[in-house]
């Protein structure tokens, strides 16, 4: 049998090609038979480079349903996507690029010029750019090649282990890693979720999410994609456009911050939303505030869900059955969580250690990185998340912090150690520590903590107008404070605990 996952989906499209997948903000309509055919192209330009099977073919490029058949047409023609966020600057193109050693890029036009010249000089043959979607269709290098090829492909047998996909997490290191994903791993995951949030005939996706990330694209896309069912594709999320969508949509995906912005617009109501039998939130934590004001405000209550880049899925709150603010729900079936203690004992009930996690969604490494692939598992095969949690008396986890530091911001993972060496390496800068607090809106804000050289002068504007330059915006920190000396404990590590009861809020 063929494993390759876009057979999986295919063998799932309505038995009318011609019936809508996907309906954008702007209006257009893409029936399943133009995705049929469009990864088709896409895939036999792909073929036509003549590329090694499994060759990392890389994107960052903005949401468009033609992004999303870039991603469907690479798994299709046997090779490996690498989505990476619009929000990359050259240096983290750089690495990923020189890391990945990637046959293929595609970019936005706007970046061909520098990305180019990073591709060259990391022996990249290839790079196409993608329309943006303001500029009209088919305005970049990959479609106006793929619209000369053949509209009929056969979808390359690929076996269950053969990857998919490789995600960038980035490294409490600063070096980003990345997660090995396979066909079955993938496939694994939404065979299970398709059962646990009950898909169903006539379901429609309300997609707000980015497509450079698991939630967007292994849950929320594959979601519908595995249960054929229409996709209504925003490019990105505003409250206004997402209310106006839901009276025709009955599932929707989001980060809290979505639900915190959408509980902030008056227009939100029963009415507004009776239509929708599921709303989903992950890949951060979700107040209890916001899960209780939801309920009140729409009747809804969220299922909240946790999963990450090298798991897929792990735990969710049941579709039938109590959904419990502050938590992420039971394991989901086929998936093993544990939480340990520091003696490396199974945790008993309410008792708070490290979540490890086993099952067929688990990753299958971090690309050529073995030693740190190695100590991310247990002698007994689970992978240690880097959570920190504990179950109650009915199965159900809650995530109470990370040992690994991670800052979550409006839903993106922001790692302190990546942002304290760029800070760090200016020339007024003695040290630097960089913590999350909560924020309303973000649910955390990124702040860092500067000691100053003796005499050097720099100011806040100054220091986040570098940072600008240099890193992602979502990274850059929302303020800074000048201090005298950082905290720190009698082994030297700096107590960030202090930092963040100091500091309180953004
Ligand atoms: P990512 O790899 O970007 O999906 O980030 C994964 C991390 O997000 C996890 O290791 C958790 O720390 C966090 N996360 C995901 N879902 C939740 C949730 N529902 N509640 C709390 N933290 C979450």
């Amino acid at each position: 049998m063929n494993a390759n996952l876009y057979a999986l989906f295919r063998s799932r499209f309505p038995q009318d090609l011609d019936d809508c997948w996907l309906e954008t903000d702007d209006a257009k309509y893409y029936s399943w038979r133009d995705l049929e055919r469009g990864t088709a192209k896409i895939a036999n330009l792909f073929a036509s480079l003549q590329l090694p099977l499994g060759s990392r073919i890389a994107a960052q490029v903005e949401k468009s349903p033609e992004a999303l058949m870039l991603y469907l047409a690479t798994v299709r023609a046997g090779f490996v996507y690498l989505p990476l966020n619009t929000a990359y600057r050259a240096s983290e193109m750089e690495y990923f690029i020189g890391n990945a050693t990637l046959a293929v890029v595609v970019c936005s036009p706007i970046n061909f010029g520098w990305i180019t010249q990073i591709a060259f000089r990391a022996g990249t043959r290839h790079v196409f750019t993608l329309d943006e979607p303001q500029q009209g269709r088919n305005s970049g290098t990959l479609l106006s090649r793929a619209v000369h090829h053949a509209d009929h492909f056969d979808t390359v047998h690929r076996d269950p282990d053969d990857l998919a996909a490789i995600l960038y997490t980035s490294g409490t290191t600063g070096r980003s890693k990345g997660a090995m994903l396979s066909h079955d791993n993938l496939a694994s995951n939404i065979h299970v979720l398709q059962e646990a949030w009950h898909w169903q005939l006539g379901d429609v996706l309300l997609h707000a999410l980015p497509l450079f990330h698991i939630h967007g694209l292994f849950v929320a896309a594959h979601g519908a994609l595995m249960n054929g069912s229409k996709t209504i594709f925003l490019s990105k999320f505003d409250s206004e456009s997402v209310m106006r969508h839901f009276p025709r949509a009955t599932v929707f995906m989001g980060v809290p911050t979505y639900y915190v912005r959408l509980l902030s617009d008056p227009n939100l109501s029963h009415e507004v939303c009776k239509n929708i039998r599921l709303f989903v939130s992950g890949s951060a934590p979700l107040l209890t505030e916001t899960f209780e004001n939801f309920i009140e405000k729409t009747g809804h209550t969220i299922l909240e869900r946790y999963g990450m880049s090298e798991t897929a899925i792990l735990t969710s709150n049941p579709y039938q059955g109590p959904r419990k603010a502050g938590t992420v729900g039971p394991a989901l079936p086929g998936v093993s969580v544990r939480v340990m203690n520091q003696d490396n004992q199974i945790c008993g009930i309410d008792e708070i250690g490290d979540i490890q996690v086993r099952g067929p969604n688990i990753f299958k490494g971090y690309w050529q990185m073995p030693e740190k692939t190695a100590e991310e598992f247990t002698e007994d095969a689970y992978f240690k998340t880097g959570d920190v949690g504990q179950f109650d008396s009915d199965g159900y986890l809650s995530i109470v912090g990370r040992s690994k530091d991670l800052i979550i911001s409006g839903g993106y993972n922001v790692y302190p150690k990546e942002i304290e060496s760029v800070i760090d390496e200016m020339p007024s800068v003695l040290e630097s520590a960089v913590i999350g607090v909560p924020h309303a809106d973000f649910g955390e804000a990124v702040i860092a903590v500067v000691v100053m050289r003796d005499d050097a002068t720099l100011s806040e504007a100054a220091l986040i107008d570098t940072l600008k330059t240099r890193i992602a915006n979502f990274k850059v920190p929302k303020r800074v404070h000048f201090v005298a000396e950082l905290p720190r404990n009698t082994m030297g590590k700096v107590q960030k605990n202090m930092l963040r009861e100091q500091l309180g809020k953004c």
